[in-house]
């Protein structure tokens, strides 16, 4: 493992096998995080990313693959091959933020003790005093009035919860954060204050995040770097900036086109892609590049033959056989 890194995930593939149908959720993605750094996710509804985002956090096993992982205390683990006293180390470590600030809250609980669950859960020898004295703190940190702790979630606006949720998952002070559409549900004003609020406490608490979205103007504005899936594979990965004024693959080009443009002479010189026809079924993915029935480049190559995941310059990696076209 690369000194520099936090996680490098290396060819993680996850498979669904039901009535003896094998769904193939996520196919040979590898990336590599550094500790601080936001790497976003981005990809239609469908393309793998939450399942990736799952088996980061362990709630889902990898059919296949290593993430090697470095702990608090610089211990390199690979997580797939760690023992269950190692899992819990690192389960403590690595946390969710979920979509849904509602459906992710038990109603019948007060703010206060949703907040003190993962204390409990992971610290069962915590004294009361400190449990309460902690998840206070964090609820401050996050911008919840102290006062509200006693009541319930439901008497909390869209903002307010997803304020919770990420106090309850900070409050056992992870590294990593994976953050699943964490603001996908929100109205436009108070996404930017969570993301704002996401940022101001990955700079105080030296958080590592893995944001996934489907949403590429929001990816794009937290993270340091990109990586775009398709039906399961990763098809591009670079720098934030990089992605979106250099990128190769077709796929790519479509979502940065589709990124609404505030000035408007800048908007009308600009041409939106449109990609022809639906995200195949990863119950039956086409052969080759599975890009290739909606790509404007395809050919028989991109049929018969799965493009190579290839270094084209420093940091920048592609899956296409035909990424000059793009560039
Ligand atoms: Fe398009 Fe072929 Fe590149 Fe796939 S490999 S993105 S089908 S040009």
């Amino acid at each position: 493992m690369n000194k520099d890194n936090i996680m490098e995930v290396k060819g993680l593939h996850k498979r669904f096998t039901s009535k003896g149908v094998t769904v193939k959720a996520v196919t040979d993605v590898s990336f590599s995080v550094k500790p601080g750094e936001t790497i976003g996710i981005v990809g239609e509804s469908g393309c793998g990313k939450t399942t990736l985002g799952r088996c980061i956090v362990r709630a889902y096993n990898a059919s296949e693959g290593e993430v090697f992982y470095r702990t608090k205390g610089g211990e390199e683990l690979d997580f797939l091959k760690a023992d269950k006293k190692k899992m819990k180390e690192i389960r403590k470590e690595i946390q969710m933020i979920f979509q849904d600030p509602y459906s992710s809250l038990d109603p019948r609980m007060t703010v206060l003790d949703i907040i003190k669950e993962p204390l409990k859960a992971n610290f069962p020898k915590m004294p009361k005093d400190e449990m309460d004295q902690r998840a206070k703190a964090m609820a401050e940190k996050v911008g919840l009035n102290p006062m509200y702790l006693m009541r319930y979630p439901h008497a909390f606006s869209g903002g307010q919860r997803q304020r919770i949720g990420i106090a309850r998952a900070l409050v056992i002070e992870p590294q990593i954060i994976v953050c699943d559409e964490a603001v996908s549900a929100l109205d436009v004003s108070i996404q930017a204050q969570v993301i704002n609020l996401l940022r101001d406490l990955q700079r105080e608490l030296k958080l590592t995040y893995l944001f996934i979205s489907h949403d590429l103007s929001v990816v794009e504005h937290i993270s340091d770097k990109v990586g775009v899936m398709y039906l399961g594979r990763m098809v591009e990965l670079a720098d934030s900036y990089e992605l979106t004024t250099r990128s190769l693959h077709p796929y790519t080009k479509s979502l940065i086109s589709a990124i609404p443009i505030a000035d408007p002479k800048v908007a009308k010189e600009s041409s939106r892609i449109v990609l022809e026809g639906d995200v195949p079924s990863p119950l039956n993915p086409p052969s080759g590049c599975r890009f290739r029935t909606r790509c404007p480049y395809a050919n028989e190559r991109c049929a018969a033959e799965v493009p190579e995941w290839r270094e084209v310059s420093s940091g920048h990696y592609v899956a296409c056989h035909h990424f000059e076209k793009c560039q």
